[in-house]
């Protein structure tokens, strides 16, 4: 009988589209999926890792239901994986890639130990599309510029989804394996995770649902809608694909055939699906837009880094007194997402009226979004920010008050988010005071706080430090 492979399980938890899981079946012997809790999962913010567990909960159901399982160990991969091989005699160990430095340099670690011990060790495609080192410029250079990479990457064949293998076959003798109540991943949302839960739509299903759905009757008008926060206009799959619920080649294939039945918007969607390839591509290619300035000169621009400023809390809170930036920035404590729009107004905001480190914000997102993705969030931070590539100008300041008018004319967002002032407050905007911590001192009652920072004051601010600015 073939000695079993080990599949290692990372943010890929799907079985379709899954070239790992795949491959190990079709080489024949059993398959053992395992998950490791490592440095990588314990360093995740509150919200990433609490919707991990949930993920990792729905991926063993999954599992079981072709007579699999999945492994829990905790551990470095360097000395887990191995030590794994042994217990269960492997002879093969099979994964998906992961771009993020610090996962590739654990997993070539890993590769070089498991060929010592003559063990096969073989890593896939599939969190990407395009593999960062396979698209370049006519130079031979990396892109650094959004609209040339989609170019050279739109029409390029993409692999058609793999369907799910009908089972796994099981090991005669299952590995020990920890468990997920042991390992406690949602401890740090403390009261919020009840009130996040409703909008997680979790697993693989959900996510074919998801896309679905998008197709059927958002896709057309996606163009139109896609910018306007009060509307759902947009697809939701970032919950999904950061956890690999979903591949990115099975929205593609999806999004091509909408395409071809004329559905306006389809292309539109093709190309956000590319923004979260080019950020991989940028992340691959310089790691240090996940810490430093992407553009060096910007290390002389006189940020504020401290955390505890009133005007930093605020930000968190979602009480800075300007509607559409305490709206997002709610929206995200309630949902553990926030609308793209929201995303770069709370962003601008926070980096050019308040004049604070896009790093704060940076950290503020990775703790709280459920969607969290290293790339995008590093590129969205950056480009917001204007010390990333192809980033918005520091000068081309978002104003919170005209982006509220065009963007939420009716305010329908806003009136969602928020309690204060308002007679009958949503029921979103009052679940925000049930997910905060209570040393927040909070409440719907409250007046609604004047500006911190009203945005003409903050703007001539910012433009003027941009202009003395010795870089
Ligand atoms: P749709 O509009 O339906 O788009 C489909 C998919 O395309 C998305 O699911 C996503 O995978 C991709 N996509 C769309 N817009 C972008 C974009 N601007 N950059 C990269 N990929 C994109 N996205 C994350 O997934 N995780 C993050 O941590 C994250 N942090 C961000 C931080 C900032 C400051 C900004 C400005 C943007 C950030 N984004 C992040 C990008 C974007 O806001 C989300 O991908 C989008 O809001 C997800 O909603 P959706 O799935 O409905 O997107």
């Amino acid at each position: 009988m073939t000695s079993p492979t080990l599949v290692w399980i990372r943010r890929d938890l799907r079985l379709s589209d899954h070239a790992a899981v795949s491959a190990a079946v079709e080489r024949g012997g059993p398959v053992i999926p395992v998950f490791l809790r490592d440095d990588l999962v314990d360093d995740l913010g509150a919200a990433p890792k609490w919707r991990l567990g949930l993920g990792l909960d729905h991926y063993a159901a999954s599992l079981e239901d072709k007579g699999s399982r999945l492994i829990l160990r905790s551990g470095d991969a360097r000395a887990v994986i191995p030590a794994l091989v042994k217990e269960t005699g492997a002879d093969a160990v099979y994964w998906q890639r992961a771009y993020d430095p610090d996962a590739v340099a654990r997993d070539k670690d890993v590769k070089a130990a498991l060929k010592e011990m003559e063990v096969e060790a073989e890593s896939f495609a599939g969190h990407l599309m395009f593999e960062p080192w396979t698209v370049e410029t006519k130079q031979g250079e990396f892109y650094k510029v959004y609209t040339p990479f989609w170019k050279s990457v739109r029409d390029r064949s993409v692999s058609e989804p793999l369907s799910a293998p009908s089972s796994l076959p099981a090991p005669e003798t299952w590995p020990e394996s920890e468990t997920l109540e042991d390992w406690a991943l949602g401890v740090a949302m403390n009261r919020g995770a009840d009130v996040v839960r409703p909008f997680v739509q979790l697993g693989e299903q959900a996510a074919q649902s998801r896309l679905g759905a998008f197709l059927a009757s958002k896709v057309a008008d996606y163009d139109r809608t896609r910018d306007i926060p009060g509307m759902d206009g947009t697809s939701n799959l970032s919950e999904n694909l950061s956890l690999g619920e979903i591949s990115p080649a099975q929205c593609w294939h999806a999004g091509q055939r909408a395409k071809e039945e004329g559905k306006a918007g389809a292309e539109t969607f093709l190309k956000e699906l590319v923004w979260r390839e080019f950020a991989y591509h940028l992340m691959w290619h310089t790691p240090r837009i996940l810490t430093d300035n992407w553009r060096e000169e910007w290390e002389a621009f006189p940020w504020n880094e401290d955390e505890r400023k009133a005007e930093v809390k605020a930000w968190k809170q979602g009480r800075t007194g300007i509607r559409f930036v305490d709206a997002a920035m709610r929206e995200l404590y309630v949902t553990g997402r926030m609308h793209n729009r929201g995303r770069m107004i709370v962003a601008s905001y926070l980096t050019k009226h308040l004049m604070c480190h896009w790093k704060i914000g940076l950290e503020w997102f990775k703790d709280c979004l459920i969607d969290w993705d290293p790339a995008s969030n590093a590129m969205g931070w950056q480009w917001s920010a204007g010390s990333g590539p192809d980033a918005t100008p520091y000068f081309r300041v978002f104003n919170p008050v005209t982006q509220l008018d065009k963007f939420d004319k009716d305010r329908d967002y806003v009136s969602r988010w928020i309690a204060e002032e308002y007679e009958n407050p949503h029921k979103d905007a009052l679940a925000y005071f049930e997910a905060i911590p209570r040393q927040w001192k909070m409440s719907a009652n409250d007046p609604y706080p004047d500006p911190i920072v009203p945005p003409d004051e903050g703007r001539k601010r910012a433009l003027s430090a941009y202009e003395n600015r010795s870089f």
